[in-house]
């Protein structure tokens, strides 16, 4: 494929080097002075053109991995599928790839490197070694198939990237079903960018994301669960979700989730997942911390609220109820997105505590404020009261507590009990979290048996 790049030099070019990693600087110069090209490649180059902060930094070179771990003391050898060099300074991870040639072009890697497809056209294994001008051509989209030369700080164009990138368009590169085929990912990847980017999705390349929808269950869902993260953590929650709703991938990502957003009962949880993936998307913007636990308690919360109403319609008490139906759609769940145990785990357990944060007179309420999931718990719960899911006194109650001294704390839940006495001749229930918030006034006792939709007061 030998076209020449469109090069485009320095002074013709925002990207600066202040701009760059220091690491990813070290590590292109090291590998310059060895007598290899390096190349800042992928959303590096991307962002930088586009005035923003990169993620990460990925370099292309034509040192095999083997050659870099000998240049690098502090580095890895990772990834059987794609073997990659991870160069490490301290928490930072500078990613170095060799150039990779696709077909039977290219030279073998030292450990019988191979491009491997399988009956459908995906690749399961590509670590056929090439030259530049190979390796652009199995990358994804023409923005991200920029490589900026640490020789003389030009950046190479093959594909038409620049442009691409001036007029806001995400284009895959060659035949976009074909590339589509190959690696089905690249369809969230389409999703992703055109988030991120806010770029529009050229219509040849658009076409098939809805068609193909349906590829994404041969993805491991090991990989599935790390493009969920890339998605809806990444700080374009809200537009990532509902590009996806709007191609279809959502209902391969969560089907029992998207199931119930499309049906009568889902009004409240599509409000809870709007509201909280803004939410997100704020405090990524701000820098603030965001967990996955809190995100996939929030993406799987409407069909376990939904199974658990069913369980104790059929005579479960209520927290074991929502224990079994936390169980069964974290299972039912596993085949698409693999969510690790240690987010399933303390996920269900804050989903239990929206139980329990219904208790709200006694002593042992004060218990609540200590524990590990509060903050998480109490969160959500605001979230649900915000979209009519629980009743908003219930979260005042817990937001006014947190606010008061001890004294006052104790006082609020003791003369809640009291009240609580006075108004019904039995003392406390057995804990099984179905009491509403005590409200003084307004407030009529309601049934045991909740509607498991729209429990707001
Ligand atoms: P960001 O890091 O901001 O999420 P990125 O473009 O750097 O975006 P990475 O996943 O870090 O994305 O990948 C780096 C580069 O590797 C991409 O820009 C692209 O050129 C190439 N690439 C990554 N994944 C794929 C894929 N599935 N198919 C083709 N090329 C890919
Ligand atoms: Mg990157």
């Amino acid at each position: 494929m030998g076209t020449p790049p469109r090069v485009i030099p320095r002074p013709e070019h925002n990207i600066s080097r202040s701009n760059i990693s220091r690491n990813a600087l070290k590590v292109m110069y090291r590998l310059r002075e060895a007598g290899y090209q390096a190349f800042l490649v992928g959303g590096g180059v991307r962002d930088l053109l586009l005035g923003r902060e990169p993620k990460d930094f990925d370099i292309a070179t034509d040192a095999h991995p083997e050659d870099v771990r000998r240049l690098f003391r502090n580095c890895r050898l990772i990834g059987r599928r794609f073997r990659l060099a991870h160069v490490y300074f301290g928490r930072d991870i500078v990613e170095v790839a060799t150039f990779r040639a696709s077909g039977d072009e290219g030279e073998a890697g030292a450990d019988e490197a191979l491009v491997v497809l399988d009956d459908e056209g995906r690749i399961l294994r590509d670590n056929r070694y090439g030259s530049i001008d190979d390796d652009i051509w199995r990358r994804d989209f023409t923005a991200n198939a920029l490589y900026y030369n640490i020789e003389d700080f030009s950046i190479w164009d093959y594909a038409g990237g620049v442009d691409d990138i001036r007029a806001g368009v995400l284009r895959l590169i060659g035949d976009p079903e074909a590339r589509y085929r190959e690696d089905p990912v690249r369809l969230l990847r389409a999703v992703r960018f055109a988030a991120k980017l806010g770029f529009r999705v050229d219509p040849e390349s658009e076409r098939p994301l809805r068609e193909l929808a349906g590829l994404l269950d041969s993805v491991p869902p090991a990989r599935l669960f790390e493009e969920v993260l890339k998605l809806f953590l990444g700080g374009h929650g809200v537009a990532s979700y509902e590009l996806l709703r709007h191609y279809g991938h959502f209902a391969q990502l969560f089907p029992a989730t998207d199931r119930l957003l499309d049906s009568e009962e889902g009004d409240p949880y599509r409000a809870l997942l709007l509201a909280a993936l803004k939410n997100t998307d704020q405090r990524v913007a701000e820098d603030e911390p965001v967990t996955p636990v809190f995100l996939f308690a929030v993406l799987l919360w409407g069909p376990v609220r939904l199974r658990a109403a069913a369980l104790e319609a059929a005579g479960e008490p209520p927290i074991q109820a929502m224990l079994l139906a936390a169980d069964e759609v974290a299972d039912g769940q596993q085949g698409r997105v693999a969510v690790p145990r240690r987010i399933t785990t303390p996920m269900k357990e804050l989903m239990v505590m929206q139980l329990r944060l219904q208790r709200t007179r006694g002593r042992r309420v004060l218990g609540m404020l200590g524990q590990g999931r509060f903050r998480a718990a109490y969160d959500f719960l605001c979230l649900r009261a915000q979209v009519g899911d629980a009743d908003p006194a219930l979260a005042e109650f817990w937001t006014g507590l947190q606010a008061m001294d001890e004294n006052a704390r104790v006082a609020a839940v003791d003369s809640a009990a009291r009240r609580e006495a006075g108004a019904t001749p039995t003392a406390e229930p057995a804990d099984d979290g179905a009491e509403p918030a005590s409200r003084p006034r307004r407030r009529r006792r309601r049934p045991r048996k909740r509607k498991p939709t729209g429990g707001a007061g």
